[in-house]
């Protein structure tokens, strides 16, 4: 069984005589892994270690930080099957899944490994007699990392890669639930030859993420999970004085248009719905059905339900795997008889995976007639649930996404390219999908959804992330003709 540690200035930390808690595999309902959580004591050493590693690391050169950036790349490549070996036994999503969120992971690696050019500033020559102004970007400082459980290799990435290029020191807190992959790729950072203290790693829950949050030398946070932790985050944060990206939770929708192409809506459904058990933010968790496609829609992702292979993620047949845990099982079956209870059709019912069977399974559910008012369209269910509200026009489409508290990601289906641009110009959500369910960006674009999806003024990673990491400073510089040089007590102005 594995002992998860702290990592603070470039070793494990273990604490003697702490309580520990222990990380099961959703599959077996076996413990895997036993994990303590910080005290302020630890909590103090890190932000301590990564303050102090802070000064040198910004020193480093471009080409010195690259080259590390580079090394480190290489070893998640390396060693990604396991990596996502340790998703799969600690999370339960099945292996294929696993390896594609290492892969996206990388992909942040690989932007970050680019920053010399992003981070070129710019440069006004003879913005006034004699005078040039430039733009330089500098380090925030001591940066923090809060991560959920549902990607646990994937999210950091989005984080402290690109935080690491800026010149910044990180602390990463991942989620106590999956935490083997997380303390893995922290390690390999130092594998790497990345110096002491630059990223450190603390475990621990909500109490420890308090502390974080209140530290004086704590100056910015990127945060991603629910969004009422989410909002929190926000609040007590900001409120502290320090820089805050906050990405929360999701209720995605996929508008199908009468034109679409039924099979290739059904085969994005069902992908986009109960991959990963529908524990991705980016998951479809609404279809909006518009007109008369709905019968043959429903029709047809049910059929497709019938065939998918629900089982451990390292079996490789395996399509879907078991939630996180058995609390969150019992919450998405609530939610499922919450919606029949409320005159919801249940088409496909996931509820036949009983508990008695082992492992935290919730087979693919299929909900038809929802309506906007019922829980289980207004809340997020992070399970493997469709749900089909019926709508008569595309209009009615874009009240009901308008209307929703998220605005993360959504998609739509047509084949009609200027109702897909009229779509694409209205719609009230962050990320858009065209004929794409999950539109996650790559790693040159940048992450973030709308309203209660993302609080901050930045979305993660991509540009948007190196402007979060990054303060900007102006420059405005004369070096005068020394032949030229005279007193001039009027306002300066651009001649
Ligand atoms: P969560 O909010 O429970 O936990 C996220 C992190 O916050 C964890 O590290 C956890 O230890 C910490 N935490 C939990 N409660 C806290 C509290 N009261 N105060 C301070 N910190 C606290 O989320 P989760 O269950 O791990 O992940 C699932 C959620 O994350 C879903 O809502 C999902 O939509 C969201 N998510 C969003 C995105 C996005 O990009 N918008 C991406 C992935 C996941």
């Amino acid at each position: 069984m594995r002992s998860i540690q702290h990592y603070i200035n470039g070793q494990s930390v273990d604490i003697a005589n702490q309580k520990t808690h222990e990380v099961l595999n959703p599959a077996t309902e076996e413990q895997v892994a036993e994990i303590q959580h910080a005290t302020s004591k630890e909590v103090n050493q890190a932000v301590a270690s990564a303050k102090a590693a802070l000064s040198d690391w910004g020193e480093a050169s471009i080409a010195q930080r690259t080259k590390l950036l580079y090394n480190f790349r290489n070893l998640v490549l390396e060693n990604e099957h396991y990596i996502a070996e340790l998703i799969t036994e600690e999370h339960g999503k099945v292996h294929s899944d696993a390896r594609g969120e290492v892969a996206r992971g990388i992909e942040n690696i690989e932007y970050a490994c680019g920053f010399a050019e992003t981070l070129k500033g710019s440069y006004s020559e003879q913005a006034s007699s004699g005078v040039d102004v430039y733009t330089i970007r500098q380090p925030v400082g001591v940066c923090v990392g809060i991560t959920p459980f549902n990607f646990p290799v994937m999210v950091p990435l989005w984080m402290f890669p690109n935080a690491i290029a800026c010149g910044n020191t990180f602390i990463l807190k991942p989620s106590d639930r999956n935490p083997s992959a997380p303390e893995f790729i922290i390690k390999l950072m130092n594998e790497a030859g990345f110096p002491k203290g630059v990223v450190n790693l603390i475990n621990g829950g909500a109490e420890t993420v308090n502390q974080l949050l209140s530290h004086d030398d704590v100056d910015a946070v990127s945060f991603v999970g629910s969004t009422p932790v989410a909002k929190h985050i926000y609040e007590s944060g900001t409120a502290g004085g320090k820089r805050v990206q906050a990405l929360g939770g999701a209720k995605n929708h996929m508008v199908v248009l009468p034109d679409a192409d039924i099979d290739l809506a059904a085969d994005s459904a069902v992908s986009a719905a109960y991959g990963s058990a529908g524990e991705r933010c980016m998951a479809i968790s609404v279809v909006v059905a518009v007109g008369e496609v709905a019968e043959p829609l429903v029709r047809a992702i049910s059929d497709r339900i019938d065939n998918l292979k629900i089982g451990p993620g390292m079996q490789p047949d395996s399509e879907m795997g078991p939630l996180i845990s058995k609390e969150h099982r019992t919450r998405v079956v609530d939610y499922i008889n919450s919606g029949e209870a409320e005159g919801a059709t249940v088409v496909c019912d996931g509820r036949v995976h009983s508990p008695e069977q082992k492992g935290f399974y919730v087979g693919a559910t299929l909900l038809d007639n929802v309506t906007t008012d019922m829980e289980v369209y207004r809340d997020e269910i992070f399970g493997p649930v469709l749900s089909v509200v019926r709508v008569q026009s595309f209009d009615d489409a874009l009240d009901v996404i308008a209307k929703n508290q998220y605005g993360n990601g959504v998609a739509v289906f047509t084949r009609d390219g200027g109702t897909a641009r009229q779509f694409q110009k209205n719609v009230q959500a962050g990320m858009v999908g065209i004929n794409v369910p999950i539109p996650v960006p790559v790693g040159y674009h940048s992450f973030g959804g709308w309203d209660d999806s993302l609080f901050g003024d930045t979305a993660m990673y991509g540009p948007e992330g190196m402007r979060f990491y990054t303060k900007q400073k102006v420059i405005t510089s004369r070096w005068p003709d020394p032949t030229s040089s005279q007193i001039d007590l009027g306002f300066p102005q651009n001649t």
